[in-house]
């Protein structure tokens, strides 16, 4: 296996916060390892294009505290071309880059494998998302700083909700995924998430009404994940307005404001574990694994695992909202 001496690391896809800690960790981390570091701007579209700048350690200063990230992300389509892809490559080895740390969700780690298997490029992935639905990791860079920004809005949701004894939607991000909605639910004490997670099994809504929304409760807030099965916000909405007229409802759409903000001191903790776990791995001749961390511990999850598994969401959590939403 040829030497690393040169690593690339771009972000891609959706943002998260904590992007930018992750930068500053494999670029710091590497550095310290005596390697070379290229940034590549706008994900997968900056190695297409060339658009890619040699990293010093001056140039990832004062960024840890910054939601966004400085590579910029883009979703990049000729990239899932064979001919975007080969001029990828062309591009890396114009720039002397011999391995790759990308930083993005499932789509991006999709890319990745496939970009590895085909150029035999030794690439390392991060996992980062506010989803939290990557497969072998406990939690992902940027989930629990969206956690935290739900958590404000529904805050502040729940005292115009009570002031007006109204049921609330709120409808946040996730991606066919419920970690945020449920996770969130409990945090604000919502009396129930809808997700989609356990969308085919029972009709949510129906089992909310019937058990949660008491009389005796003047005001709901209900959290649901924004996603084709859940139907979203609105379309639930609407049907409690058709078959629960009785009941006063509103709809809050949390939408982008989820991906900004400082990220929290978790998701930097994280990011810069992760970032170094990366020039590690690599170092120990490690490709195509994204980095996890279960039970806080380090792991190396192979792309094909971390992708195709659906990560599973605890009945656990359920109950405890059930519970505790009397
Ligand atoms: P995320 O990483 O947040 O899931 P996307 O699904 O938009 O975001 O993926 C980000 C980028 O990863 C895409 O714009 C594309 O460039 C690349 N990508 C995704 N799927 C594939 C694929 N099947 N083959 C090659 N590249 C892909």
């Amino acid at each position: 296996m040829a030497t690393i001496k040169c690593i690339g690391i771009l972000t891609s896809g959706g943002d998260a916060p904590g992007m930018n800690a992750a930068i500053r960790a494999v670029t710091r981390a590497a550095i310290y390892n005596g390697l070379r570091v290229k940034g590549i701007y706008r994900g997968y579209k900056g190695l297409v294009t060339g658009e890619i700048l040699e990293f010093k350690t001056q140039n990832v200063s004062n960024i840890i505290h910054q939601g966004g990230t400085i590579l910029k992300t883009a979703r990049c389509k000729e990239f899932t071309t064979p001919e975007g892809r080969a001029l990828a490559y062309e591009n890396m080895r114009k720039e002397e880059i011999d391995a790759l740390v990308i930083i993005g969700g499932d789509g991006s780690l999709t890319g990745a494998r496939i970009f590895a298997q085909e150029y035999d490029v030794p690439c390392i992935g991060l996992p980062g998302t506010i989803d939290n639905d990557l497969y072998g990791t406990d939690t992902t860079i940027g989930y629990d700083t969206a956690l935290n920004t739900i958590l404000d809005a529904v805050d502040k949701i729940r005292d115009t909700a009570t002031s007006h004894e109204r049921l609330f939607f709120v409808e946040v991000m996730g991606r066919d995924a419920g970690f945020l909605a449920l996770n969130g639910a409990i945090a604000a004490g919502a009396e129930a998430a809808i997700i989609p997670e356990f969308s085919t099994e029972v009709d949510q809504l129906a089992e909310f009404i019937k058990n949660g929304f008491r009389k005796s409760k003047n005001s709901s807030i209900v959290l649901v994940a924004e996603s084709d099965i859940t139907g979203g916000a609105m379309a639930l909405a609407e049907r409690v307005k058709n078959e629960y007229p009785q009941y006063d409802v509103r709809v809050s759409i949390l939408g982008h404001l989820q991906r900004g903000g400082r990220p929290t001191a978790h998701d930097r903790i994280i990011a810069s574990r992760m970032g170094t776990a990366s020039i590690e791995a690599l170092m120990e001749g490690q490709r195509n694994v994204m980095i996890g961390i279960e039970h806080d511990e380090i792991v190396y999850v192979p792309f094909t695992k971390a992708i195709k598994n659906d990560k599973p969401i605890k009945k656990e959590l359920v109950n405890v909202l059930n519970s505790l939403s009397i």
